[in-house]
């Protein structure tokens, strides 16, 4: 909204007004930021003082932007220099791309700590784009309550702006600078300037070869076709002009340090060698196992149909704002878990989505009739086209930068009105999938997924095996640029992706699926009965589930209980939090779909890589070393405590057993146990479930001595332990290879546990993925682990496999490979010990 109103702006914070000059702090005080007030709070929360989209929230959660619905940014900054506390007393309310209402919470701030751990807690308001609007302050000095107006803002007239004799004019600087970063001004150099430019209040644009842009426009910058070495000049017009300028020509003649990004990712070592090996085939790491073959789909390729016209702008403008809100949302959501070259590359993405260049055309197009998501697509195919115009490769390939986000911002309009229809038996091919995608294709029947991306122990992994589909990730960027339509082979146990496969190859894998098919047949009728193995020991093969439908499969398939059900699951894509009843009713079902079997729940497990929309938490440097598992159950004890209360009240507890996740201590444990006893006591209940804990951090596998003597059970979850033990992100597409639970620093760490637990008289699961590899069923019996927990379709082929084995010949094995070197040979000593025990089966 652009008009020449006024508009106020309402109190933040009830306290002591304070004038600009009074501020503590050269910086605030002389106006280098911009024209502002600052109030001393007395009160624990920032309220927004208008209504507005939240910008940026600070790293250290200190500070935060907004953008006021006439264009007015401000910068609402709590206390002077304390984004030294790293976030420590802030607590975000709000997330970035989300939209607020005039007086909603913004940030919850632990004055004290605040106060005694840094300068002072004044707290300026400051208005960053200050040379379009007067402000008067409605009041000067005394105290204010929030809510209260604070001051009145008035548009700077547009003769007033250009003035020649206007006070800014007088401040216009230029200079002139060659351009240092490799491959010239593309994308992310492009959004570094704009970066450096945003910190002033000026206003900056580069003029070359006859054309011109504003900083703010990353395309517009991208636009002017600037090459390495070629000279641009720089224009500062405003209060700061000065310093911008300056700012400005050490940005421009500055080589980014990460020039190098321009190369994919993805690639890692031992793929690129398998690759050169062997033509036409593309190795990644195995999701989920399986043999497939298909014609190539490519998932992320949205069409839109004609667009008839006669929108109503308004309407369209809102839903334009929502989608663009959700966009940003999603993807400053997912900065945290990527590493440091793909966060560049998406804050970039960031930059795009706020071009003024770009929501022009958008709100031109809206403004003519047209559909907010036709309005969009037009907008970028014609910064595309600009861009592909330009005689440079490397801007012309940042196009494709611009077609992410014009395809994230059509999936998020079209919602679940995406029309997409994937041939059953497909192999889908995508950069990386959503959880939600993923569930999608499983049900339009795919034959199985390849990512460029993504991680074996993702959740999207957890899905694709739960699902039963083939799946194959990290193949490499490369992936993206195979012909669709294309007959494929998946060859998901060996991680191959076969592009070209010749006839023969294509018959001998609908025989090898016969082969399977019958195998499979096999198994399964044998899934009901208990697994033995050979010299009689029971191995529980238990399922991980999520779902009271995902419990009934599990059922089907002949599991022995529920050895996970992953409570998170039960409450993504909901915007508000589950009543205590519905949870209730939730665990209650998948009790009931699993007849008398015993059912393992654990409490809710946020943060890391799962964010709930109904509970946003504060954005962390670390989210995987943050709030996470137990650790949220801490800090917000009310959450946790509606859970238990949930769980306390099925039937019959007896079936119920809980587990905590990401337990690093025993105290962790007694004070759960102890909320449990005063909970069951407080409903009359005379009768415990049984707890138990993850054995996920490296801590809790080094303290299952102590936790065991505590716990009624241990449930080993591999894919942290693994991330946690080795220090590589589980959802690292170029480690996913290497984030290998066979590792023998992993198995001794379970070795360990085992060993504590039998000690005191507890048994121990393994839940975490590797329990559903057939390769370690014999290594972890021979451990001492004594319940696997699988995905569903697993549970006949595990079953299988436990009755072939001897403990007596798997402990032997897992002697062995506690001393190898690494994964590798762990894996490659297991397939011996395999290939032997179907050379005695044959025998006999
Ligand atoms: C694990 O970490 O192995 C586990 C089972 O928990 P999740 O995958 O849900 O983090
Ligand atoms: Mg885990």
């Amino acid at each position: 909204m652009h008009n020449n109103k006024q508009m106020t702006l309402s109190a933040p914070f009830s306290g002591a007004v304070i004038t600009l000059t009074q501020i503590p702090d050269p910086v605030f005080a002389n106006g280098a930021m911009g024209d502002g007030v600052a109030i001393d709070p007395l009160d624990d929360v920032l309220h927004a003082p208008c209504a507005g989209v939240i910008i940026n929230v600070a790293r250290t959660r200190h500070a935060i932007n907004l953008r006021a619905d006439n264009g007015s940014e401000w910068l609402l900054h709590v206390g002077i220099d304390s984004v030294e506390l790293e976030g420590e007393g802030f607590q975000a309310l709000v997330k970035e791309g989300q939209r607020v209402t005039e007086g909603q919470p913004l940030l919850r701030i632990d004055l004290d700590y605040v106060a005694r751990h840094s300068r002072t807690l004044i707290s300026p308001l400051i208005l960053l784009n200050s040379d379009r609007f007067t402000l008067s302050l409605a009041r000067t000095s005394g105290s204010i309550n929030v809510g209260e107006p604070l001051l009145t803002m008035t548009p700077v007239a547009r003769q007033e702006q250009d003035s020649p004799s206007s006070d800014i004019r007088a401040r216009q600087v230029r200079g002139s600078i060659r351009v240092a970063h490799t491959g010239g001004l593309h994308a992310r150099p492009a959004a570094l300037v704009r970066q450096t430019a945003r910190q002033f209040s000026s206003h900056v644009e580069l003029h070359f070869a006859g054309a011109s842009a504003s900083t703010d426009s990353v395309t517009g910058l991208m636009g002017l076709g600037i090459a390495e070495q070629d000279e641009v000049e720089v224009v500062c017009l405003g209060h700061d002009s000065e310093v911008a300028l300056q700012a400005l020509l050490k940005a421009l003649s500055t080589p980014s340090p990460d020039e190098k990004l321009s190369t994919p990712v993805t690639a890692d070592l031992p793929r690129t060698e398998h690759a050169e090996r062997e033509p036409g085939v593309m190795i990644g790491v195995t999701a989920s196992p399986g043999l497939a073959s298909g014609p190539l789909f490519r998932l992320d390729t949205i069409e839109l149909g004609d667009d008839p016209g006669g929108h109503r702008p308004d309407e369209q403008r809102q839903i334009f704002t929502e989608a663009l809100a959700q966009v940003r949302a999603d993807i400053s959501g997912s900065l945290d878990h990527q590493n440091h070259e793909q966060s560049a590359i998406f804050a970039t993405h960031l930059a795009m989505l706020e071009d003024p260049a770009l929501l022009g055309i958008a709100h031109d197009a809206i403004d003519q009739g047209h559909s907010a998501g036709h309005a969009w697509s037009e907008a970028v195919l014609r910064q595309c086209a600009v861009l592909e115009n330009l005689d440079n490769p490397l801007l012309a390939e940042r196009a494709n930068d611009l077609r992410d986000l014009r395809q994230r911002m059509l999936l998020s309009l079209l919602g679940d009105a995406r029309d997409v229809e994937v041939p059953p038996g497909a192999i889908v091919v995508a950069r990386e999938l959503t959880p939600s995608d993923l569930l999608m294709l499983a049900e339009c029947g795919v034959g199985g997924i390849c990512m460029a991306d993504g991680g074996a122990t993702s959740h999207v992994a957890i899905l694709a095996r739960g699902q039963g589909l083939p799946c194959v990730v990290a193949l490499g960027a490369t992936l993206l640029d195979v012909a669709i339509g294309q007959e494929v082979v998946l060859d998901a146990d060996n991680g191959r992706l076969e592009i070209s496969p010749d006839e023969a190859r294509l018959r001998g894998i609908q025989g090898l699926r016969s082969q399977r098919f019958e195998q499979r047949q096999r198994q399964q009728q044998h899934a009901h009965l208990p697994a033995l193995t050979q010299d009689g020991v029971n191995i529980d093969i238990a399922a991980n589930v999520a779902s009271r439908a995902d419990a009934e499969n599990a059922q089907l398939n002949g599991a022995d209980g529920v050895g996970l059900l992953r409570t998170e699951f039960l409450f993504v894509d909901r915007s508000t939090a589950p009543t205590e009843d519905e949870q209730r009713a939730a665990y209650q079902a998948v009790l009931d779909a699993m007849d008398a079997k015993p059912v393992i729940i654990r409490t809710i497990d946020v943060g890391g890589d799962k964010q709930l929309e109904y509970l946003p938490l504060p954005a962390e440097a670390n989210p995987v070393l943050g709030l996470r598992g137990i650790r949220l159950g801490q800090a917000r004890p009310e959450l946790l405590d509606q859970q238990l209360r949930a769980l306390l009240r099925v039937t019959p507890l007896a079936r119920c057993r809980i587990l905590l996740p990401m337990i690093t201590e025993v105290s962790e444990l007694l004070a759960v146990r102890g909320r449990i006893d005063e909970l069951a006591q407080a409903l009359g209940l005379t009768e415990r479930p049984q707890l138990g804990v993850m054995i996920e951090v490296p801590s809790a596998a080094l303290m299952a001595e102590q936790l065991a003597e505590h716990a009624d059970f241990l449930s080993i979850g591999t894919n942290d332990l693994s991330q946690y033990t080795l220090a590589m992100d589980r959802d690292h597409a170029g480690l996913a290879a290497r984030v290998d639970a066979l590792h023998p620093a992993l198995l001794r760490l379970i070795a360990m546990t085992c060993d504590a637990a039998h000690g005191k008289g507890r048994w121990v699961g393994v839940c975490g993925a590797l329990a559903s590899d057939p390769l370690a069923t014999a290594v972890l019996i021979g451990l001492g682990v004594r319940e696997l927990s699988v995905s569903p379709p697993n549970v006949a082929q595990i079953k299988a496999q436990v009755r072939e084995l001897d403990t007596r010949h798997c402990q032997t094995l897992a002697h062995h490979v506690l001393n190898l070197s690494g994964a590798e040979a762990v894996r490659e000593a297991c397939r011996t010990f395999q290939t032997q025990v179907v050379a005695q089966k044959n025998i006999a």
